[in-house]
């Protein structure tokens, strides 16, 4: 059989080049969109297990793998979670100042309030340095670093009200 002249252009070393050519970029876009899952589930993700989970269906089926990633993956940053359960803590914190009431009327007071403004109950010791709230289980004044001295009366027990306390001397 005499060798064809003309070979057909599948059978050329050009075809299996351009083959070969077309095989490494699928390879390298099906490794880029693999590459993609990864960083961003482990944007999303905090279980290792789950990235690799989602990394591996990136991987299989390929380019299917990505889309069905897409769909599942978490809709939320890892940092916008701990971003907004900070604020909840914070607005709890808020709301749980706002709502501190006097032991003995039940009347709303502050924090920084030393006897109830209704009942004229002692809530706080003042420091004796610098006059700052302290709180019972203080043991030296955080604003000025005076220690402050042992409770003599227990920090519950009412004031007589104001008007019938009298200066020695
Ligand atoms: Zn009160
Ligand atoms: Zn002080």
């Amino acid at each position: 059989m005499p060798i064809a002249a003309d070979t057909s252009f599948f059978d050329s070393s050009s075809w299996a080049v351009a083959r070969n050519l077309s095989l490494f970029l699928v390879v390298v876009f099906w490794l880029a969109t693999a590459y993609w899952v990864y960083k961003d589930a482990r944007r999303r993700i905090e279980d290792p297990w789950l990235v690799v989970m989602a990394v591996l269906l990136g991987l299989v089926p390929p380019f299917i793998g990505p889309i069905i990633y897409l769909f599942f993956r978490p809709s939320e940053y890892i940092d916008e979670r701990r971003e907004r359960a900070l604020e909840m803590r914070a607005i709890e914190e808020r709301l749980a100042e706002r709502d501190l009431r006097c032991p003995v009327c039940r009347g709303r007071v502050e924090s920084s309030y030393l006897v109830c403004p209704v009942c004229t109950t002692q809530l706080k010791r003042a420091c004796g340095e610098c006059s700052a709230p302290l709180e019972p289980i203080w043991q030296a004044c955080p604003y000025c670093a005076t220690a402050v001295p042992p409770i003599a009366v227990s920090g519950d027990a009412p004031l007589p009200p104001l008007r019938s306390r009298r200066k020695a001397g």
